[in-house]
Order: structure tokens, then C-alpha cells, then sequence
């Protein structure tokens, strides 16, 4: 079986397999999601994933259907006047555009991909009562550092929203330092695609009372009142909480899986380095540690890619703007040691003989 290094899809824990065989005998595919037992797993998971990922107590969990259904809540549920996204690639900037369609009036604050958040320049001269910011930009393999979303808070006065698709559940997130933190479970959760994950503040509930808005079946106030619950607003992805609540049983505490996910990407950019490839990132300071990137000429990734393949080894495409120029490589939780290494044998094999 081929093993998966891109970034969303991914490679799935593999424990996924068994779950998938307990969640058809279980029973509960097969069950109203009005049940107790429906209720019970939407309670369960929901308590598992709080502790694993170590959330305040006052923060609350809701489940959508993907990261970008959580776009859309936040533009419909807690704009009032217009948001402001500062983003340096093409995931910071779907956000925009997809906010922009619903509200015409939000601002865009691009930034480049070397240069770490400008937090000064987003309390001057707008608006803006959401800050929309993307903590790990899976496109350009860039980083919102926690000291800087942190700063963040400080100098901004409404409430901050942060796309951690490519991040959550793989490092330790400053959940304090935002209101609104979302992610869908194909990347660091090591789940197969479906399911997204909306973690809100008081201060966020508080928001969305004061906009008020209940024109959608998504909106974020419906929504709340059927978690509240224990239920939820549309029939849901039963199976993908099912793998979700095993997942989330299975997993170490986010501080344990933090220090693995730092520690590897110590080691893959160092290892990259090595090998002399240019890496994506230059300044050090905003690489990622869930997603590595390198570039070099279309023709050397083209061919870098159909030789991994030969072998088994998926690698992630570029993204965007870097589509063909770059190498993407997930540093994700549930990819095994193993499989690690067998990629370095393939890179160190392949890349001096290719340059
Ligand atoms: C993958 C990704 C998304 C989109 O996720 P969907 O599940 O397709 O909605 C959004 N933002 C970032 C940063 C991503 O990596």
C-alpha cells in the first residue's frame, strides 16, 4: 500500500481500519441522530477531544461539515460590520474571497511569505470586528508562531477567527488568543475527510447574539442550541464522529504530540538542508511544523513525484501559486517513524542525482 505524505487528504491512522469494522457492528451507522445513543457519541467525542486538546472549559465544540462551511459561518454569525484577513497564501485568501461574496465590504491585509504577521498594522485604520487569520497557511508551508497571535490579541479589540485546518491536533495551539478556531479532520487528525471541527469562545457566542443571525441552517446560533443539546442541526457525518471519538480516545495529550510534531520537522528541515534543495520558507522563524515544503524547477519536482510514486510514496503537490515548483511533505501525527524514513532513503537516493 502506497504510503500518503500529502498534506489534507492524508494518511490515516492506521488504527482507522479497525474502527471502521467496530462503527458497522456498533450499530450506530444505522441510528437516528435524535437517539440516546447518537447523543451519547456526540457527547463522548466531544468530551475527548476537549481533554486531548486541552481546550479552556468555557470554549465550546460544534462539528460542520468542512473547514470552509466554517468560513461561511463566521462571515453570516459574527460579522456585524466587516473582517479584516491577513494572509500570505492561497488558503488566507479563499477565506477572503469566499467572506468577500458575502460581505463585500471585508478588507484583505496580504503579507509575504518571509515575513512573519504584521500585528501593528491590523489595529490601524479600519473597522474590522473580525480579524480572520490563517495559523498554518498549508499552500506555502508557513506559520502563525503563538507569541504572535498572541500579540495579536492584544492590539486587536474585536474577535479573532483562525483557520487551523493544517494545524489543530498536530501542535499545541493559544486557543486564549483566539475566539473562533476551525479545522476539518483530513489533515492532523489522521481521519479520512467529512467532518469539521468549529471551537468558539465566550466571547465568540457573544458575537454572534449580539449579529443575531438565523437566515441559514448553519447559522451559528442554531447550531449552538442543537449542541447544547447534544444534537445537531442536519443529519450528520455519523461515521466520521465515530472515528473521530476512537481517534481522539487513542491519541497522547496535544503536549506529548506537539513535541513529536516539533521535534520532526526539526529534523526535516534539517535533513532537507543537507541535501541542499531550496526550502520554501527562508526565514526560519514562520516555517511550519506540520507541513514542509521545498522548490525547485517544474521538471525536477515532476520527475522527483513520478519516481516517489514508483515506489509508493505519495508527495503533496504544490499549491496555488507554487503548484508545480513545489514539494509539499505533511508532518503529520499519524504518520508512522517508519514511514519517515523510508522517504529520507527515497530523497537522499533521488534528489543529488537529479539536481
Ligand atoms: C485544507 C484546508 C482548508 C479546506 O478544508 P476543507 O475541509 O476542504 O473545507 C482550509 N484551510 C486550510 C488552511 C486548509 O489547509
Amino acid at each position: 500500500m502506497n504510503v500518503s505524505f500529502y498534506p489534507g487528504p492524508s494518511q490515516l491512522y492506521p488504527e482507522v481500519e479497525q474502527y471502521l469494522t467496530d462503527a458497522y457492528r456498533s450499530g450506530i451507522l444505522s441510528m437516528n441522530h435524535r437517539s440516546p445513543a447518537f447523543m451519547d457519541l456526540l457527547a463522548q467525542t466531544v468530551a475527548a477531544l476537549r481533554e486531548k486538546l486541552a481546550l479552556p472549559p468555557d470554549y465550546e465544540v460544534y462539528f460542520t461539515s468542512s473547514a470552509t462551511e466554517c468560513w461561511e459561518i463566521i462571515a453570516q454569525s459574527l460579522l456585524s460590520r466587516q473582517s479584516l484577513h491577513a494572509f500570505n497564501g492561497a488558503f488566507g485568501q479563499k477565506w477572503y474571497e469566499y467572506t468577500q461574496r458575502i460581505r463585500p465590504d471585508s478588507v484583505a491585509l496580504p503579507f509575504g511569505v518571509d515575513e512573519p504577521l504584521d500585528v501593528a498594522s491590523m489595529s490601524r485604520g479600519t473597522q474590522a470586528d473580525v480579524l480572520c487569520l490563517t495559523h498554518n497557511e498549508t499552500s506555502n508551508a508557513t506559520a502563525i508562531f503563538p507569541e504572535l497571535l498572541l500579540a495579536a490579541r492584544r492590539s486587536f479589540a474585536g474577535v479573532i477567527a483562525v483557520d487551523a485546518t493544517s494545524s489543530m491536533a498536530g501542535v499545541a495551539l493559544p486557543w486564549e488568543a483566539a475566539d473562533a478556531w476551525f479545522a476539518s479532520v483530513q489533515k492532523c487528525f489522521g481521519l479520512p475527510p467529512g467532518l469539521g471541527v468549529l471551537i468558539v469562545s465566550p466571547r465568540a457566542v457573544e458575537q454572534a447574539q449580539r449579529v443575531a443571525d438565523r437566515r441559514y441552517y448553519n447559522s451559528l446560533l442554531f447550531v449552538r442550541e442543537n449542541f447544547l443539546k447534544n444534537q445537531t442541526p442536519y443529519t450528520p457525518n455519523t461515521l466520521a464522529i465515530y472515528l473521530l471519538s476512537r481517534v481522539m480516545q487513542q491519541v497522547p495529550p496535544i503536549g506529548q504530540i506537539d513535541a513529536q510534531t516539533r521535534q520532526r520537522a526539526k529534523e526535516w528541515y534539517a535533513f532537507l538542508s543537507d541535501l541542499s534543495v531550496d526550502l520554501l520558507v527562508q526565514n526560519e522563524a514562520v516555517r511550519s511544523d506540520t507541513v514542509v515544503a521545498f522548490r525547485g524547477e517544474a521538471s525536477f519536482i515532476a520527475e522527483l513525484k513520478t519516481r516517489a510514486l514508483a515506489e509508493g510514496i505519495v508527495l503533496g503537490n504544490g499549491y496555488g501559486e507554487w503548484k508545480n515548483a513545489s514539494v509539499r511533505i505533511a508532518n503529520f501525527p499519524a504518520i508512522t517513524e517508519k514511514a519517515i524514513q523510508r522517504l529520507r532513503i527515497f530523497l537522499k537516493n533521488n534528489i543529488p542525482d537529479l539536481h
